[in-house]
């Protein structure tokens, strides 16, 4: 079977990395790749958010499945595109992928089917945006609609806060925000793989948003993640499942626009009572990267699975074991990091089903290892308990030259 899997972050190398252990994977293409993805796939340099160039290219390379990474393609209908021309692909639709695109979309479902989720209202008008804030009073959430980065929300302790984050967001003119409830409870992702009827879980992580040890400071991308998350038990898995999840998959079936893909939940847990604070319609990055890990080669089979609509037909294969991963970025990240900075040390490291160093942003500069900047590597482990697994990563991390990056030193910590 020839794979396309389009992306070139730490998610794609995660991907391609269990992908490829897969007999069934003939030739594995990225695009665009990155040099950690080079080592285990061919790159091709291509438009990723191009419907047209995509499908050409699986065209003529023999492709037969193509594995969508990040929301950025999704949400330009790449992913109907490719269906359109006859090829098998895992991804959404850019109208089910408004799950993520859209903000207020997502609110809206979740009142049609009754998924929990806080209470929330929305707004294209500033003054009213102002006056809903100051009824409702602080705490209160202030969210940008639309694909912002993980840059749009605000989590105001204050009414003032929560009216200069709507100024902010109306400060260039139009916009539109969606104003919520602030949940209390411990945040967890939960990951489910949808064919458009059958659902089949995948697994749960927690990531590190804030850049700083402690969970402090600016948010970012996600420093570190580890899978599996204790606070979602069993018993919380099933209630996302039958009262947030399942639902949201019939909703998006009854209106003719079936979900296929991975939907990534994510969740506040209360008291054992889970409620919805985003989805996502893609893996996470960097929670693919313990997924993965955990996964390995079964990935491949759930994931073809899933894009042929035969989900109820497979299941996935867990051990009892735990993987974590710390981010390396750039410093100044998640401001502007400082690129060009030499990687040295990854050779003598081990690649084994249990220790993997992910590559997010890197290049290759005259035969050399440098940073692109932003997120750069994933250090990755897996081990019988989380503390194994966290113990591993950080040796292989130490073991790696990079004066231009910095970690977290503390990921996993919640759960340890
Ligand atoms: P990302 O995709 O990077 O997680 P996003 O821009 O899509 O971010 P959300 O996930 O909706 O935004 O919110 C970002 C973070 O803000 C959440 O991970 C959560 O910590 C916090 N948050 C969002 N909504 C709420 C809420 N209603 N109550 C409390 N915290 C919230």
């Amino acid at each position: 079977m020839n794979i396309l899997i389009l992306g070139g972050g730490g998610r794609e190398h995660a991907l391609a990395w269990a992908v490829k252990q897969n007999p069934k994977c003939d030739r594995l293409i990225a695009a665009p790749g990155n040099p950690g993805i080079a080592q285990v796939a061919e790159c091709a340099a291509l438009d990723i958010l191009d419907g047209d160039a995509v499908a050409a290219f699986c065209g003529e390379n023999a492709v037969d499945l193509v594995i969508v990474g990040p929301e950025a393609p999704l949400a330009a209908g790449v992913a109907d595109r490719l269906r359109a021309a006859g090829l098998l692909v895992f991804g959404p639709s850019r109208e089910a992928a408004r799950l993520e695109a859209s903000k207020g979309f997502t609110k809206e479902v979740c009142d049609a089917c009754g998924a929990p989720t806080a209470s929330w209202a929305a707004f294209s008008d500033l003054t009213e945006a102002k006056a809903h804030v100051e009824r409702e009073g602080a705490p209160i959430v202030v969210k940008a609609d639309g694909l912002a980065a993980g840059k749009g929300v605000t989590v105001a302790q204050t009414v003032p806060e929560a009216v200069a984050a709507l100024e902010a967001i109306f400060a260039d003119g139009e916009a539109q925000v969606v104003i919520e409830e602030c949940l209390t409870g411990e945040e967890a992702s939960f990951f489910v793989l949808c064919d458009g009827t059958a659902m089949l879980p995948l697994g749960t992580a927690q990531d590190h948003k804030r850049v700083g040890e402690g969970d402090t400071g600016p948010n970012t991308g996600g420093m570190g993640a580890y899978s599996p998350a204790p606070v979602l038990s069993d018993s919380v898995q099933k209630r996302a499942l039958d009262e947030i999840v399942g639902p949201t998959l019939e909703e998006m079936a009854r209106r003719g626009t079936p979900y296929q893909g991975v939907l990534y939940a994510g969740l506040m847990i209360d008291n054992g009572r889970p409620k919805l604070i985003e989805y996502n319609v893609r893996f996470g990055d960097p929670e693919a990267q313990v997924l993965m890990m955990r996964l390995g080669g079964q990935a491949l089979d759930l994931i073809q699975a899933c894009a042929e609509g035969r989900l109820s037909e497979v299941q996935a294969h867990w051990a009892d074991d735990h993987a974590l991963t710390v981010v390396l970025a750039a410093h100044g990240y998640p401001g502007t990091p400082e690129t060009g900075g030499i990687i040295q040390g990854l050779d003598a490291l081990p690649e084994t089903s249990e220790a993997m160093v992910f590559h997010a942003g890197t290049a290759e500069s005259d035969g050399r290892l440098v940073a692109k900047g932003g997120r750069v590597l994933n250090v990755t482990a897996r081990g019988s308990t989380l503390r194994e697994a966290r113990d591993r990563a950080y040796a292989m991390l130490d073991r790696i030259e990079a004066p231009s990056l910095f970690c977290r030193r503390d990921i996993g910590w919640r759960a340890l």
